[in-house]
């Protein structure tokens, strides 16, 4: 029953297209100690492996322990993860990740503790489920806004995970022939909704003259990309082309997140992601009311929440595989 490392502290990576989010969690799974590192861009999955080690070893440090000393480490991952053979491939959005790699091992070499891997939206949403805003349901859908639009599904208390890529709502069609996605196909909901998508909107609108304060923040902050925080401030200051954009993403949430609902009719909805935290309880309500023309049960729409568990939610959803099997919840 009570195997003996089930009272250890476990680690948790949250591995992002920018970022990489460590923290280790106590047995209540409170945080105990966190580190963030940039996503290598250069150095492919050995250097990405590398920085996550690092990551890991600094948050253990923090929590007063040694990586061997972690029960395991669960790890967040985006592409396409084989939690078995512990391996990633296809990694989106980190550069040089197109085969095959062995994360897993490469971590538990590093870190001297096991390593599971899962996938980083669906851990995310388990950890909403379990230890989050999703506590009373025993289904819901998890949103998450950000580079792009991913979705997290639990059923009758269960991860649904399909044969591994479920829950890609991102690419649900709001528009036949619309915009192109970054997966290459058109009109996905990602395209209108999704971060990387409205910073190329947004470009292409800039050059042709469209008014904004957009990029000017951008440079304020020494950022080169359009980051969460700069879309805030700059809805803050009513500038037009945000809004309108922004508005766009509402409505193509709306009607693709309402079209996933007419499939699924879950109990509630969770919007986290980078944007989905950022702009909070009043877009998820604007979401919610995107949706209504589209919901086929329109008299019992889902009820609506922000991640509570915010920006750490990635990480401390990975720490959940680490449990040891007897106190995993199946
Ligand atoms: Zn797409």
């Amino acid at each position: 029953m009570s195997g003996t490392n089930s009272g250890a502290p476990r680690g948790g990576i949250d591995l992002g297209g920018t970022k990489i989010q460590a923290v280790v969690v106590g047995p209540d799974h409170a945080v105990i100690g966190q580190a963030r590192h940039p996503t290598p861009t250069e150095g492919g999955p050995e250097a990405v492996a590398a920085a996550m080690a690092a990551a890991m070893t600094e948050a253990a440090h923090q929590a007063g322990v040694e990586t061997d000393a972690l029960a395991g480490v669960g790890v967040g991952s985006p592409g396409d993860v084989d939690p078995k053979a512990g391996t990633v491939t296809s990694a989106r959005n980190l550069t040089g990740w197109e085969g095959e790699f062995a994360l897993g091992a490469s971590l538990q070499e590093a870190l001297g503790t096991r390593a599971h891997l899962g996938n980083d939206v669906q851990v995310a949403t388990d950890a909403e489920f379990e230890l989050g805003a999703g506590r009373p349901y025993r289904s819901l859908l998890g949103v998450f806004w950000g580079t792009g639009v991913g979705g997290g599904i639990v059923l009758d208390g269960r991860p649904w995970t399909g044969r591994g890529v479920a829950g890609e709502i991102g690419h649900v069609v709001v528009r036949i022939g619309g915009e192109r996605c970054g997966c290459g196909r058109l009109g996905c909901m990602e395209a209108y909704a999704g971060r990387a998508s409205m910073e190329r909107r947004a470009r292409h609108a800039h050059k042709k003259g469209a008014k904004t304060d957009l990029f000017k923040i951008m440079e304020e902050r020494g950022r080169t990309r359009l980051m969460s925080g700069i879309w805030d401030r700059a809805l803050r200051r009513n500038d037009p082309l945000a809004t309108k954009l922004i508005d766009e993403a509402v409505e193509a949430l709306g009607a693709g997140v309402a079209s996933v609902q007419n499939v699924l009719d879950v109990e509630a909805i969770v919007v986290g992601g980078g944007l989905g935290v950022r702009l909070g309880e009043a877009f998820a309500m604007r979401i919610g009311d995107a949706m209504l023309p589209h919901l086929f049960d329109d008299l019992h729409p889902p009820a609506m929440h922000v991640a509570a568990l915010g920006d750490l939610g990635g990480a401390i959803g990975a720490a959940l595989l680490a449990r040891p099997a007897s106190v995993r919840a199946v």
